[in-house]
């Protein structure tokens, strides 16, 4: 493995994705300086779906779009604000099939997860599904990736796909929020094969980005219709809109 790793480190020298130092640490393509330009999201926030807010608000402070739609998980939680250079690195795994930046990513959700959730939160990890042809258009499905990036954690859970995307959505990228709620409505069920993972257990549902939370929470409500008892979501980055 050694011997591997060292003929990869030939072929492909490790260098941060922000400003190109070699080797960088503390994660394999992102240095400590440009780590620290990025905006962890930490209190106040919306206690429902992690929205970032400012200003003196108590601790049950519900956005506006909670109110209004009451998403179906329990909780949403994003470790940082999508923006810079990990906007990038989220772009380049999604679309420019980087897919040696999933370990990196992951290590942000490894750390959402043990600031966010106490140690024995869950039971089962799994992860936003791409639509199967989307899927085989471009491969593989990105959140899956740090789905499984995350269940190599020393915090033990099983990562499970369990999900089906049935309706292939158009993008949500130039939606509003009410548009984007109405476009994913229904359009996620729970394989037959893997109900046993979600009847009676508790879900982490793991995705790169949250937006509204529109997506996560029609996931959310096919995970408890088939029986779920707590679904809660943890993403990497979070856009506000
Ligand atoms: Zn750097
Ligand atoms: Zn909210």
């Amino acid at each position: 493995m050694h011997l591997l790793q060292g003929i990869l480190g030939l072929l492909f020298p490790r260098s941060c994705v922000g400003c190109g130092v070699a080797d960088p640490t503390p994660l394999p393509h992102l240095c400590r300086d440009c780590l620290m330009e990025l905006h962890p999201i930490c209190d106040p926030f919306c206690r429902r779906c992690g929205r970032p807010a400012w200003g003196l608000i108590d601790g049950d402070y519900e956005c506006s779009f909670c109110r209004e739609t009451r998403p179906a998980f329990d909780s949403a939680r994003s470790v940082m604000l999508f923006e810079g250079v990990l906007a990038e690195m989220i772009r380049m795994l999604k679309y420019r099939s980087a897919l040696w930046l999933a370990t990196d990513l992951a290590a942000f959700l490894q750390h959402g997860w043990e600031t966010f959730f106490p140690a024995d939160s869950f039971d089962i990890i799994t992860y936003v599904p791409l639509h199967a042809w989307r899927r085989r258009l471009r491969g593989y499905n990105q959140a899956a990736l740090l789905a499984r990036g995350l269940g190599k954690s020393d915090r033990r859970a099983l990562v499970r796909s369990c999900l089906i995307r049935t309706v292939p959505t158009a993008s949500q990228t130039r939606l509003t929020a009410s548009q984007r709620l109405t476009n994913v409505r229904g359009a996620f069920a729970v394989r037959i094969s893997s109900r046993k993972w979600v009847e009676g257990k508790r879900i982490l549902l793991v995705d790169d980005v949250m937006t509204t939370g529109a997506t996560a929470s029609e996931c959310a409500r096919a995970l408890k219709a088939a029986g779920a008892q707590k679904v809660h979501v943890l993403t990497v980055a979070r856009t506000l809109y």
